[in-house]
C-alpha cells in the first residue's frame, strides 16, 4: 500500500497512521482542532483525523480543495495537497461570510452595499442608515463565477497553507476516494441588501424606514401596502406615516395618508376634500357646506342667479361653498386651493340637501 514516510517505522497510507502492525484508524475528529484550522480562511471542515504517538493528521477540506496536515508533538503541522479547487475555496469563502462556517455558496445575482440607491423621504433628512446583506436562497438563473462572487462579497482573499501536491499518486487517490465518501452541498444563493434607516422630520420626529435591494438591482424600493407600487420616494403625513401620496385637507391644509384614521374625502355635497377632524357632520359634510345660509333677495344677483331663483353660500377658512337653484336645476360651487369648480348635483344629493337646509 502506498503511504507516506514519517518517520522510520512510521507512516500514512489509506487506513490512517501506521506503524509496524498498528493502524490508528481515519475516524472523527475528537473536537475543535485549532492547529489544523488556524492558517485557513475560510475555516476548512475535517473530515478525518487520526493520532498515533507523536503523530496526528487530518484530511482538510473547503469543497474539492483537500490537504493532508501531519504534525508532531504538537508542533506546526506540514501540508501536501490532495487537489486544488480555487473556485470551491471562494464557494467556501462567500458560504462562511453569507451562511454559515463550511458552507459553499454559488452566486447568481448579487448587489454590494456601496452600489445602491435608497430611498427618499421628502422634506427629511436621514440620520442613520445600517445595511446588510439580505440573502434570497434557490435563485433562478446562471450562477456567476466563483472568484467574482467572492470579490463581491468580501474584501478577504481565500487562503490555505501552502501545500505541495508532493504525495504517491496512490495515497492521493486513496485519501481522495475516503473524502469523498462525505459529500459537500453547495448551496446556490442570490444577495441583495436589507437597509434599515432613520429619517428626521423637519419637526424633528424621527421615523425608521427598513427595505430591501433585490439581488442584482441597484435601486430600493418600498412596497406601498395598498397599491403594492415600489416607492422610491415617500411623504410624511400629519400622524408620521410614509406614504407614496399624501392627501391635503382643504380645510386644515394639513396632510393625511390612506393609513391615517382621519383620512382625506370628498364632502358629501360639494366634493372637496375634507379630512375626518374637519369633518363638520356625521353624515359626510365639510364645515363650508355645514354652514350654507340663504342668499337675500337683493344679494342674489351677485351670485349669478335670477330673481326665480335662489342661493345659499357659506365661506370658512380656505373654502368657499355656493349652492344655487334655477327650478329643478342645483350646482354646487366650491372654491379652496385646488381651484374654483362648479358641478351638478344628482336627485339623491338634491333631495338630502333640501332635507339640511329646511333643518336650519
Ligand atoms: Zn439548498
Ligand atoms: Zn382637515
Ligand atoms: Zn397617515
Ligand atoms: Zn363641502
Amino acid at each position: 500500500m502506498s503511504r507516506l514516510i514519517l518517520d522510520d517505522d512510521t507512516g500514512i497510507d489509506g487506513r490512517g497512521i501506521v506503524r509496524d502492525d498498528v493502524v490508528a484508524e481515519w475516524g472523527p475528529p475528537p473536537g475543535p482542532l485549532d492547529w489544523a484550522v488556524e492558517d485557513w480562511q475560510p475555516e476548512p471542515e475535517i473530515v478525518a483525523w487520526a493520532r498515533l504517538g507523536p503523530w496526528e493528521a487530518v484530511l482538510a477540506r473547503i469543497g474539492r480543495h483537500a490537504q493532508l496536515g501531519v504534525r508532531r508533538d504538537g508542533r506546526r503541522p506540514d501540508w501536501h495537497g490532495l487537489s486544488k479547487s480555487p473556485d470551491d475555496m471562494n464557494r467556501g469563502m462567500v458560504g462562511s461570510t453569507l451562511l454559515a462556517p463550511g458552507r459553499l455558496a454559488d452566486v447568481t445575482a448579487v448587489t454590494r452595499r456601496d452600489e445602491f440607491t435608497g430611498i427618499q423621504v421628502q422634506g427629511a433628512e436621514r440620520v442613520q442608515q445600517m445595511v446588510v446583506p439580505r440573502i434570497v436562497e434557490h435563485p433562478p438563473g446562471e450562477e456567476l463565477d466563483p472568484a467574482q462572487a467572492r470579490h463581491a462579497v468580501t474584501t478577504a482573499a481565500a487562503q490555505a497553507p501552502g501545500a505541495p501536491l508532493d504525495l504517491p499518486a496512490e495515497l492521493t487517490r486513496e485519501l481522495l476516494h475516503r473524502l469523498r465518501r462525505t459529500p459537500t452541498e453547495v448551496v446556490r444563493i442570490a444577495v441583495g441588501l436589507r437597509v434599515a434607516e432613520t429619517w428626521r422630520l423637519p419637526d424633528g420626529f424621527e421615523i425608521p424606514v427598513v427595505y430591501d435591494v433585490a439581488p442584482g438591482t441597484a435601486q430600493g424600493y418600498v412596497l406601498d401596502e395598498d397599491t403594492g407600487a415600489a416607492l422610491t420616494t415617500l411623504h410624511a403625513c400629519r400622524n408620521h406615516h410614509l406614504a407614496g401620496a399624501l392627501a391635503w385637507c382643504a380645510h386644515c391644509l394639513n396632510p393625511t395618508c390612506a393609513a391615517c384614521s382621519e383620512s382625506v374625502r370628498p364632502c358629501r355635497l360639494c366634493q372637496g376634500a375634507v379630512c375626518g377632524d374637519c369633518l363638520a357632520t356625521p353624515d359626510g359634510r365639510c364645515p363650508a357646506c355645514a354652514r350654507l345660509a340663504k342668499v337675500g333677495r337683493f344679494a342674489r344677483g351677485r351670485y349669478g342667479v335670477s330673481a326665480g331663483g335662489s342661493a345659499w353660500h357659506s365661506e370658512v377658512p380656505n373654502v368657499q361653498v355656493t349652492v344655487r337653484q334655477e327650478r329643478n336645476y342645483w350646482t354646487v360651487e366650491r372654491w379652496d386651493r385646488y381651484g374654483r369648480v362648479t358641478v351638478p348635483l344628482d336627485p339623491h344629493t338634491v333631495q338630502a340637501l333640501r332635507g339640511w337646509l329646511s333643518a336650519r
